[in-house]
């Protein structure tokens, strides 16, 4: 991995800028970046940005160097199974962030956002960012991927990440069955208890599939979003809501 530079994340806001901006537009006219709670997001981006690092840093500073087969398989396939593997991972660490109850108020923040669009991707508490990573990219750097294979794995989750939260309203016929849409994501969004249970998979519906959790209704997209929990709007006041619904503040829990 390369040295940690600041710019990097600035120039990262910029292709997604370069990138999202026209799509939605161009799909409702729609500015993620002047909506209500933009600059909370925002905050959420840079702090995530740098703790993602951290961790990916920490990782292959802790994890023993490993050289194994995988690492001499064609990138394309290394890719292909590094992201099978990782969001088979995510997929079962999401299940637990909704079903066990302390875990499910620190996830709560990124399913607080009132909106879906690119710039809601990042609302997630540190907490969720750290263990992410580690639950991703933890078995991958073990099973000795290749640097450039995980370097293209971290860049292409990344654009599903944000593919899928964009505020568009398209239906990918056929593909939306094999990779993860805006339409598989946007219903794990919808403001119905029962709907966030579902379509827990980053990248492929068919880990929701093989765990009966996908849902892909025909013709009909989610009316609203959000959760019903008093998740505050600034960023700090985000990041320390699950603790003060832990009991570590003043309030007491009601999920
Ligand atoms: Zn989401
Ligand atoms: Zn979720």
């Amino acid at each position: 991995m390369p040295p940690f530079d600041p710019v990097t994340p600035l120039k990262g806001l910029l292709v997604l800028l370069l990138v999202f901006l026209p799509i939605e537009f161009l799909a409702g006219r729609w500015l993620a970046l002047g909506r209500a709670g933009a600059a909370t997001d925002l905050w959420h981006y840079g702090v995530g940005y740098g703790l993602g690092r951290g961790v990916t840093d920490a990782l292959v500073l802790l994890l023993p160097p490993t050289e194994t087969a995988i690492a001499r398989w064609p990138l394309g396939v290394q890719v292909v199974v590094a992201l099978l593997l990782g969001d088979l991972m995510y997929y079962q660490l999401h299940r637990l962030l909704h079903r066990v109850p302390w875990l499910w108020q620190f996830h709560a923040i990124h399913h607080s956002s009132p909106h879906v669009d690119w710039l809601a991707t990042v609302r997630l508490h540190p907490l969720e960012v750290v263990l992410t990573k580690i639950v991703q990219m933890g078995p991958l750097y073990l099973l000795g991927f290749s640097q450039a294979a995980l370097v293209t794995y971290t860049l292409v989750a990344a654009a599903f990440a944000f593919g899928i939260h964009a505020r568009v309203p398209w239906r990918f016929p056929l593909l939306r069955w094999l990779v993860a849409t805006p339409e598989f994501h946007h219903w794990h969004h919808a403001r119905e208890p029962r709907r966030n249970q579902q379509n827990l998979a980053a990248q492929f519906p068919l880990w929701d599939w093989l765990g009966g959790t996908l849902y892909l209704p025909r013709g009909d997209r989610p009316q609203r979003y959000g959760i019903g929990l008093p998740v505050p709007e600034g960023y700090v006041a985000q990041v320390w809501f699950p603790f003060h619904r832990l009991g570590l503040g003043k309030g007491k829990r009601t999920h």
